[in-house]
């Protein structure tokens, strides 16, 4: 196993430390995190011009390429500052292009990957629905059904990341009433943004906050058959294929989360003074420490190799569970020590620790649940499936 990053990709993280340390500082961080509901549009253009929407994207559309290793050395470098900056990158470039990239026709690829690399088309994913994501099959209660030209799509979906700010929903639909299995008669819709019948209510959230998620309600909305994503009715098949690499980006997310955690927590010990000192002085103070940096080490090694794996084309998906699921309880535990490293001022929304915990603690629960992943884990030692 060799997870050593290319010179270029190490290039890219030095290139992209900087650009986050001009555009996006904690300070920035901040302020955009308590704009909440608001979205951050002139972030979103500088990364633009700084060609950020294509890297995940095929280079023959547009984009910049990048394999998923390339791809987890963004997340972490974007999330050091702000979690919801690998975010603003990820859905439109990294999901929302792989979605297409992989499943679109030529004539989808022309009309969406250019125009997605540029910055120029946001997208969202809408999976989620309000009865349930865990069980996302057993609670799905949005119907599409064929019409001349097109479908007609009836529901409503929860969560759904950035919908209001995007020009197209990645959206699932039942287009089978009733399947032999519940995993068939799935369809993927791009659904464009404004559509008659379609509308979105941000939700006030504990994180995450420089970013709105929505619940979005669709009455009879009518999607064009240009806009079906893959054949009708082998969503399901077409969405598990890119579970490993949202985990593995998520992973890497999370060990952004740790990084910035550190670097924080190191620059307040070393100017806090207490009975003389700087508090970085005290053992306990770097105990602390020693185990956010042993955290962060772990997570890293995990995420590395389960990059390295899906890199090589190999079975990667208990890797990619272990990773998403270890880096995402570090990086909370870490922010956590954080807080108490900054004593009161750890609990003042004028320091970032507390925005850390606040981002890393939907990893524990999105895009699955960390119980959900022992689940699985467990299912890849032989034993039954517990669900
Ligand atoms: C900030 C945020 C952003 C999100 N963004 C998006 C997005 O852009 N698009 C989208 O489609 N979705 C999005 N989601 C939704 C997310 O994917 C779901 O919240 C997640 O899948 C969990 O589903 P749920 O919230 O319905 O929890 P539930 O399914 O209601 O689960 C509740 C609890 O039950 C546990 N549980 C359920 N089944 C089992 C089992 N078999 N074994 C053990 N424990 C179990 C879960 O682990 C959890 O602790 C987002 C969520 C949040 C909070």
């Amino acid at each position: 196993m060799d997870f050593a990053l290319s010179d270029e990709q190490v290039a890219l993280a030095d290139t992209l430390r900087l650009w986050v340390d001009k555009h996006c500082p904690k300070d920035v961080a901040r302020h955009l995190e308590r704009q909440e509901l608001a979205f951050p549009y002139e972030l979103w253009d500088q990364m633009a011009d700084a060609g950020l929407h294509g890297i995940g994207i095929d280079e023959r559309y547009g984009g910049q390429g990048g394999d998923v290793t390339t791809q987890t050395v963004v997340a972490r470098a974007l999330a050091r500052s702000l979690a919801g900056l690998t975010w603003i990158w990820g859905i439109s470039s990294f999901a929302g292009g792989k979605s297409v990239g992989l499943y679109g026709t030529e004539e989808q690829k022309q009309r969406f990957l250019p125009e997605l690399a540029a910055g120029r088309l946001r997208f969202a994913i809408a999976v989620t629905e309000p009865a349930g994501g865990t069980d996302v099959l057993g609670a799905m209660t949005t119907r599409a059904r064929q019409v001349p030209g097109g479908w007609r799509i009836t529901g409503a979906k929860t969560w759904s990341t950035c919908a209001n700010v995007s020009d197209y929903l990645l959206l699932l639909a039942r287009s089978q009433p009733d399947p032999a299995r519940k995993t068939d008669g799935l369809t993927l819709f791009l659904v464009p943004q404004p559509s008659e019948g379609l509308e979105t209510r941000p939700i006030h959230k504990l994180g995450m906050r420089c970013i709105p998620s929505c619940e979005v309600f669709l009455d009879d909305v009518f999607v064009p058959d240009d806009l079906v994503l893959g054949p009708p009715g082998q969503a399901w098949r077409m969405l598990t294929g890119t579970l490993n690499n949202e985990r593995i980006v998520l992973a890497s997310l999370c060990c952004g989360i740790l990084d910035g955690v550190l670097e924080s927590a190191v620059e307040h010990v070393a100017q806090r003074r207490a009975f003389g000192r700087p508090v970085g002085e005290f053992q306990a103070v770097q105990h602390f420490l020693a185990d956010i940096a042993m955290w962060q080490a772990q997570a890293e090694l995990v995420t590395m190799r389960a990059a390295w794996l899906q890199s090589q084309g190999r079975p990667c998906a208990t890797e990619a569970n272990m990773a998403k699921l270890l880096a995402s309880e570090y990086a909370v535990a870490a922010a956590d020590l954080g807080i108490q490293m900054l004593g009161g001022m750890g609990y003042s929304a004028d320091t970032d620790m507390q925005r850390y915990w606040r981002d890393a603690r939907i990893y524990r629960i999105a895009p699955i649940s960390n119980e959900m992943v022992r689940n699985v884990v467990a299912e890849s030692l032989g034993l039954g499936r517990s669900f």
